[in-house]
């Protein structure tokens, strides 16, 4: 019980201060040895009372001093090594006092333990990484112009030749009949968040469009004040982009422009819908309603449910173009979908989003030698 309650000790005391405890560990031996030492023959109560000898272990040490006296003269020390073997009787005092010793040594033999720190040591350089600026659509250091500056990944925001967006002049177009995209649309519950930069909603599981008999899933929407798009030099109040994903990490974006009024937005041909805005959009509606009061924090409102069709114009038909992403870092490779027609919304729906969003979008880029197409 005592060793188990000393070894207990041992051990706290191996906790806190290691290489104290090894320090003050080894004196603990020396005072024995040197209680041993002392000259008996002037004090002989001390060994006495270090080692309780017994009486036969007087008998011995009374005859060992005579021997002593017999040999020599002068100062008389008396030795353990002068007694015969019986009186290291003290040894067995000693040995606990050693057992204690050995704890005490073997427990700092722990301390590898605290090696860990030494990690921890490590992972303090890690903080010192430069602070990233975060990029937005303001110009400054984070603006679109410096994109490509932010990251290594970003270098295509500058280089690339197929960025987005672009400006469309429906004159220009190459006019095709191709496959129909189909729509395998179906509501879902929403999940949405926003990210400082638009409202996102989350995608769900089988909700997927098919475009040349690929199929892609609705990873994402999210929307745009104005529309980044532009026809013929205009843009569109907003735009709603739906963003889908193959397996293989091709995306095909499609664009919805939103809109409650034809007199802010001429360049769209079809203005038959934009014509009395008085109705909201339900979608939109929703989404707007649940936006959270935290940015970066994602709601999802319980039982409430969104249909991603109500985001689609009856009609279909639309342009298409390759390009890339319109935020960091710029990937290319995107088959754009710009509906032809817009999204009827309420001049209500599109104030309340400038409440939150305005202006959050990416200065257009040069078509190059790409060609827009226009499906009907
Ligand atoms: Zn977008």
């Amino acid at each position: 019980m005592a060793g188990g309650s000393i070894a207990i000790a041992a051990e706290e005391k191996a906790k806190e201060p290691s290489p104290t405890t090894a320090q003050t560990a080894k004196p603990t031996i020396a005072p024995a040895a040197p209680s041993i030492a002392t000259p008996v023959s002037k004090n002989p109560a001390a060994p006495v009372a270090a080692a309780k000898p017994s009486s036969n272990s007087d008998q011995d040490m009374a005859e060992a001093l005579v021997k002593k006296i017999s040999k020599s003269s002068g100062d008389i020390v008396l030795r353990s090594s002068d007694l015969p073997p019986p009186y290291p009787d003290p040894k067995a005092q000693a040995k606990p006092e050693v057992k204690v010793e050995k704890k005490a040594e073997a427990k700092p033999k722990e301390p590898p333990k605290p090696e860990p720190i030494i990690i921890i040591v490590k992972e303090e350089p890690a903080p010192p990484p430069p602070p990233e600026i975060p990029w937005t659509y303001v110009d400054g250091p984070g603006g679109p112009k410096n994109w490509a500056t932010l990251r290594k990944e970003n270098q295509l925001c500058e280089v690339g030749k197929m960025q987005s967006p672009i400006n469309i002049i429906t004159d220009n177009t190459v006019k095709g009949n191709l496959s129909p995209i189909v729509f395998e649309y179906q509501p879902f519950l929403l999940s949405l968040l926003d990210n400082g930069r638009s409202v996102e909603v989350s995608g769900r599981a089988n909700n997927n469009i098919v475009l040349n008999e690929k199929k892609y899933r609705l990873v994402a929407i999210h929307f745009h004040k104005p529309s980044e798009e532009a026809f013929n030099g205009e843009r569109a109040e907003m735009s709603a982009h739906l963003v889908h994903e193959h397996y293989d990490g091709s995306k095909v974006i499609v664009a919805v422009l939103m809109g409650s009024s034809s007199r802010l937005f001429d360049g769209v041909p079809e203005k038959k819908w934009w014509n009395n805005a008085t109705q909201d959009n339900p979608l939109f509606q929703i989404v707007l309603s649940h936006v959270p009061l935290v940015r970066n924090q994602v709601a999802s409102p319980r039982n409430v449910a969104i249909n991603p069709l109500q985001l689609l114009p009856e009609d279909r038909t639309y342009y298409t173009y390759m390009g890339s992403l319109t935020e960091p870092p710029c990937t290319e490779g995107v088959t754009w979908i710009i509906m032809k027609t817009p999204l009827l919304v309420t001049p209500q729906q599109i104030h309340s989003f400038g409440q939150i969003h305005n202006n959050n979008v990416r200065p257009l880029q040069p078509q190059g030698d790409r060609i827009v197409k226009e499906i009907r």
